[in-house]
């Protein structure tokens, strides 16, 4: 029997070094050895229970006369679906396990919690063994472990996710935290099933669709409860697993908490870091109570600028004896130099003055000596540094050399020594942080959430594995590079990770690199739209004085699409917001805050230019158009417009809750009508997936080579004809255009 001490841990989970709350203790329902270990699926009959995981009547007694109680219940699924999971699994790893072990006691031998902390060592040893075993075939023990695995979760998602309000819920019997113990678990299980089973000796695609899928995790209730914002919880679901979120869930955030409101944001976007240039306040280090602002020599930053060469900052102390030494701030040129990366929400900017408070330049200082220069040749001297606040001259009368720093930002960040993340929420932990605790934060923080920052990463990738990159942690700093080498741990799948390797851009096809931006934008914002097309421009490596030309959101983002040349051709059936400039129409109005990635790199290229992007698809191309009884009661199409087989229909908003809701839907219906009747020659581009939209364009001209230009007018929903549709739809007579057609929709 394990009798515990207080203070043993009690989870196989990473520890966090710096939680925000203690760790809940998981209840222990039942005996573990009830669970009796002759076999997972028919334990419940065994154990003389019906449990129909397709019902919605939860688990009942077989002898109908008993009427089970909560705490019944409860035992019964703690016994099944964490013990018996667990047993069962394991032993089909070869590894037998004493369930006892995983019970912490009471002096008296009552039973305290459960502790999952001896599996550390367990699943070491599974992965020890699978590397050691011989080369026999498991496929049977790999499809076991996926049937148990896939059994607790349909069973845990059939009677949670359910919306229905008569079926039984989990809820009644486990409290969250131990449906979460069992769904931490799985995920571990499978995660160390993986590991002690690698290919090619044993086929994975086994596992393919394995896992714990929560459409709504409970957990991100409760974060938003203790002060988390929406946007951030509904990333950390779509990117992480179970034990990822719970992970993040974890730690304490200051910018997180509910000091900081997190009120008005929504799910795709987080207004907590919006600067107005205003009312921005610089501000000081949290122990000062107020110190004196120190500027930069503004007019020598402007002659350095004109030369085409780079400020470079020199922070010296004039008194390094005294405890508050005073501080000169001296420009310098041609120097190795760490760039600081930062957000402004978080008061290292000002908006009035190349100047900041003492207590913050003392610290930037005590941060810039921590790091050593990349090249021997310099490791004895202390590095300078780039900051925009101190860097970008604000004064008016030297906009000019204000705009012409913006452009040269990428080159600034590309010729840095090293590139330094200053972040509160990094800056709250310790660099002995376990790298996914570490990891996990970066990717909760602000920095990893703001547009301009991105850029600012982004050049450090070019450099090899993001070396130049280094996040600043409350004891010094760590390299991002470090959070990502071997991204394996024998209990946690560490989503984390890679969640923060797909956030940079990858290199590539210029069509790839535009679908791994888009990726690695969906969840950042800005405080000015206008700013996305300079950044965009500046990450592919571009002109971005052409950009900043113009001060038009639209313009601007129509200069940086003029600057590639291909684009993944599916971009046309993506359902987001478009420019409305000719020649630009398919192209999406910003990559920033999307529900879904807008671009995505498997399928076909399409070369772009002037005219627009070049697709070859089959589509549809209107022959006749009759009208609708009503508007808004859209189309029938077919070959024979007396017996029409398709629907087609606007791809917008078919339900509303509220009437006003409705009412914008009505008027998406009336409008697409008016498009589809008022546009001239009209064509339907099919999707290769026939399930989703197509693009509904007008035909300008046909060029002599055969391609036809057109005018991208909408997207368009297509199904099957219903009886109640032929009264009402217009009718529209079509010619079946067949795949070898190209399009060129601008
Ligand atoms: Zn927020
Ligand atoms: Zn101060």
């Amino acid at each position: 029997m394990a009798i515990q001490l207080e203070d043993r841990p009690q989870w196989h989970l990473p520890d966090v070094l710096e939680p925000g709350s203690p760790l809940p203790k998981i209840p222990c329902l039942c005996e573990p050895n009830n669970y009796d270990k002759e076999g997972f699926f028919d334990f419940p009959t065994r154990q003389g229970w019906f449990f129909d995981s397709e019902g919605s009547s939860g688990p009942q007694r077989i002898n109908r006369d008993e009427v089970p109680s909560s705490a019944e219940k409860g035992a019964f699924l703690q016994s099944w679906l964490f013990f018996g999971m667990m047993y069962e699994v394991l032993r089909l790893l070869d590894v037998e396990v004493d369930l006892e072990d995983c019970v912490v006691r009471n002096q008296d031998g009552t039973r305290r919690c459960i502790t999952t902390y001896p599996l550390r060592k367990t699943f070491a040893n599974c992965i020890q063994r699978g590397k050691t075993r011989s080369r026999i075939p498991r496929g049977d023990a790999l499809t076991n472990i996926a049937k148990i695995l896939r059994r607790v979760d349909s069973t845990i998602r059939r009677y949670s996710d359910t919306l229905s309000p008569r079926s039984w819920r989990l809820s009644d019997a486990l409290s969250l935290d131990t449906v979460l113990s069992i769904l931490i678990l799985g995920e571990s299980l499978l995660n160390v099933t993986r590991l002690a089973m690698p290919p090619p000796e044993n086929d994975q695609s086994i596992l393919l669709g394995v896992g714990f899928f929560w459409a709504r995790n409970p957990l991100e209730q409760r974060m938003r409860g203790s002060g988390w914002c929406i946007s951030t919880t509904t990333m950390l679901h779509a990117l992480l697993d179970a034990s990822g979120l719970y992970y993040a869930s974890r730690l304490r955030l200051s910018t997180h908490s509910v000091q900081q409101s997190h009120s008005n944001c929504t799910p795709q976007q987080c207004f907590a870091n919006h600067v107005d240039e205003s009312t921005y306040q610089t501000q000081h280090v949290e122990q000062c109570r107020g110190c004196e602002h120190i500027s930069i020599d503004v007019e020598k930053v402007a002659e350095v600028i004109g030369q085409g060469k780079t400020p470079i900052v020199s922070i010296n102390y004039l008194d390094a004896d005294s405890d508050q030494p005073d501080i000169q701030l001296e420009v310098i040129t041609s120097a190795p130099y760490v760039a600081i990366s930062h957000v402004w929400a978080q008061g290292l900017g000002n908006a009035r003055a190349n100047s900041l408070p003492r207590c913050q330049l003392t610290k930037i200082k005590r941060m810039v000596s921590g790091i050593h220069p990349m090249s021997h040749m310099h490791s004895t001297s202390e590095l300078g540094v780039w900051m925009d606040t101190l860097c970008i001259p604000v004064a008016p009368h030297l906009k000019p050399l204000r705009k012409l720093s913006i452009a040269r930002l990428e080159e600034t960040y590309r010729n840095a020594d090293q590139i330094l993340v200053v972040d509160k929420d990094l800056m709250s932990a310790s660099c002995s942080a376990s790298r996914i605790e570490k990891a996990t934060r970066l990717l909760c923080s602000a920095w990893m959430r703001r547009l301009w920052t991105y850029q600012e990463a982004v050049v450090s990738n070019l450099h090899p594995n993001c070396e130049k990159l280094q996040l600043q942690f409350s004891d010094g700093p760590v390299t991002f590079h470090s959070l990502c080498v071997d991204p394996i741990s024998s209990c946690h799948s560490e989503k984390a990770i890679n969640s923060l390797l797909l956030a940079l851009p990858l290199t590539g096809s210029v069509s790839f690199r535009l679908s791994t931006l888009s990726r690695a934008l969906r969840y950042r914002t800005t405080s000015r739209q206008s700013d996305e097309a300079i950044c965009l421009t500046a990450v592919l490596g571009h002109d971005i004085s052409r950009v900043i030309a113009t001060d038009n959101t639209g313009e601007r983002m129509a200069i940086f699409y003029s600057f590639i040349d291909t684009v993944p051709a599916g971009i046309i059936f993506r359902n987001v917001p478009r420019l409305q400039i000719d020649g630009y129409r398919w192209a999406p109005l910003s990559f920033l805050q999307q529900t879904a990635q807008i671009a995505v790199a498997q399928g076909l290229d399409a070369p772009r230019d002037a005219h627009g992007v070049y697709v070859t698809f089959p589509a549809l191309l209107f022959l006749s158009i009759g009208p609708p009884k009503n508007i808004g009661n859209h189309f029938v199409l077919g070959e024979d417009p007396e017996n029409p087989t398709v629907h087609l229909a606007s791809a917008g908003a078919k339900i509303g809750r509220t009437d006003e809701e409705w009412r914008r839907v009505v008027r998406g219906w009336e409008e697409f009508d008016r498009v589809v009747l008022g546009s001239g020659e009209i064509a339907l581009i099919l999707n290769p997936e026939p399930a989703s939209p197509h693009a509904l364009v007008s035909v300008l001209r046909k060029g002599p080579d055969g391609t036809r230009y057109c005018r991208f007018l909408c997207l368009a929903e297509t199904s099957a004809v219903h009886a109640a549709s032929l009264s009402v739809c217009g009718r529209v007579a079509i010619e079946k255009i067949d795949a070898g057609t190209t399009w060129c929709v601008g």
